[in-house]
């Protein structure tokens, strides 16, 4: 087979986004996924961040299968008994199209049809086993006895990525630079979602919680509404779960989760259609290997470019990002007949200069600050804790607001020199 421009493999988002780009330009591209259809293998919590993305990725998502525009945010603290929620909603998140909850198996699925009638071959149920090489520079992949040469290989086969391992791209492995999430998809009536979520047609919900969803651990809980699904997850630290006595697994706290008193009612009736689990990047920025080698590109997850802050976990627009930044180097240096690390180079160069890599060199410090039980154990307890006692009205007198607030916060130990040492790192993060 004579060498084709660019085979990219894995059909996520990252790398259907950058055959998006390479088709536009031209480029024979082939991609290649392990799963039945691209999408199936896919795990996301559910929510797409589009402004990031708006000026690269409009064209591509027009008329995209997105679940519902959210627009009302939710937070909860869970403590062990009860628990604190912010409900936040606004004009803005009405009006604006910031974000969408998305289910990866038809998001996928639909862009890859998008991209075979463009013309790009887009090959199922392909599992890429190794690289090619040719002077020290990778001139393609091996699938059992298949072989594509191909003057770059874009490697955007996700987290834990195989292929930027065997290029020697990527940092070992260290259970503390990821993240394991658990996620169901619940089949729930579309006007029983609305009324349950107190949202209207096309409306939905993103609902995010932290402390006893985790045991104490780093990670938290989400909860997005679809379009007639709820999606509903567990995302827990791998380094902080390997060290928890007593051990727990990510499936348990699911399903002690889904028993919740503030789930049960929104859950009653909704039946589980579909049940994942899916490894996250938790490192950050201090977590990405080389973005490119002689011959080859990482994009999205594979290149580590996700941002897991324990609830919210931002890796879609990194992935349609990086995949269409990947792919205008490439259409460089194809110009320059150059295909080396220095003819790619620019790939690194253009992330800098955008949202990807500024916002994860903005959070650097966010892993590290997280990494502290103090923010899935002590404060989801406390907070819960101090708002019950606030509220409790019982046949002793209760005496001033004030002073039961100022004694029930020192009680509670969040007047501390520890804790306030807490509160003033926040700046440095
Ligand atoms: C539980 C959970 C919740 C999340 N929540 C959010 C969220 O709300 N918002 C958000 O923006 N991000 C979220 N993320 C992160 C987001 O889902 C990822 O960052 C994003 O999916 C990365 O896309 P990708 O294209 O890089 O990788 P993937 O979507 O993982 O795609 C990689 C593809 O490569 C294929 N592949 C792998 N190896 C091979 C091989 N050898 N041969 C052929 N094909 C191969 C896979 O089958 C897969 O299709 C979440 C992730 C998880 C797990």
């Amino acid at each position: 087979m004579d060498r084709i421009d660019v085979v990219i493999v894995g059909a996520g988002l990252a790398g259907l986004s950058c055959a998006w780009v390479l088709s536009g330009h031209g480029l024979q591209v082939i991609v290649v996924e392990r799963g039945d259809f691209a999408g199936s293998k896919n795990v996301t919590g559910g929510r797409l961040y589009l402004k990031p993305i708006n000026a690269m990725g409009s064209e591509m998502l027009d008329g995209a299968p997105f679940e519902r525009k959210v627009v009302r945010e939710r937070w909860s603290l869970l403590g062990s008994a009860n628990s604190v929620s912010i409900d936040h909603t606004s004009d803005r998140f009405r009006n604006e199209d910031h974000s969408y909850t998305v289910l990866r198996a038809r998001l996928d699925r639909w862009l890859s049809e998008r991209l075979m009638a463009r013309g790009v071959f887009v090959i199922p149920k392909y599992r890429v086993d190794d690289l090619l090489w040719e002077n020290g520079a990778v001139a393609g992949i091996r699938a059992g006895a298949e072989e594509i040469p191909a003057h770059v290989v874009v490697a955007a086969d996700g987290v834990l990525s195989f292929m930027g391992r065997k290029a020697g791209l990527l940092p070992p492995l260290s259970p503390k630079a990821y993240a394991v999430g658990m996620k169901e998809v619940l089949e729930l009536p579309e006007e029983k979602i609305n009324d349950r979520f107190n949202v209207g047609d096309g409306e939905g919900v993103a609902h995010l919680f932290l402390g006893d969803v985790t045991k104490g651990v780093f990670g938290g809980g989400f909860l997005y509404t679809n379009r007639d699904t709820l999606s509903l997850g567990v995302v827990a630290g791998i380094g902080a779960m390997m060290g928890r006595v007593p051990a727990l697994d990510a499936s348990t706290l699911l399903e002690m989760f889904k028993e919740r008193y503030e789930l049960r009612r929104l859950l009653d009736g909704a039946k589980t259609v579909e049940y994942s689990a899916h490894v996250i990047p938790e490192a950050g920025y201090d977590g990405i290997g080389k973005l490119c080698g002689n011959g080859i590109l990482l994009a999205g997850d594979a290149a580590g470019l996700a941002l897991n802050m324990g609830v919210t976990v931002r890796g879609m627009e990194f992935a349609i990002a990086s995949g269409m930044t990947a792919a205008e180097a490439i259409v460089e240096a194809k110009a320059s007949g150059d295909y080396s690390e220095k003819g790619l180079t620019r790939y690194g160069e253009r992330l800098r200069e955008s949202f990807v890599l500024k916002d994860l060199e903005a959070s650097r410090r966010v892993p590290g600050y997280l990494d502290n039980d103090s923010f899935f154990s002590y404060y989801p307890e406390t907070f819960p804790g101090l708002v019950e006692k606030m509220m409790w009205f019982d046949e002793n007198p209760k005496g001033s607001p004030g002073k039961t607030l100022w004694k029930e916060l020192r009680s509670s130990g969040m007047l501390s020199v520890k804790r306030l040492i807490e509160l003033y790192r926040i700046r440095n993060i």
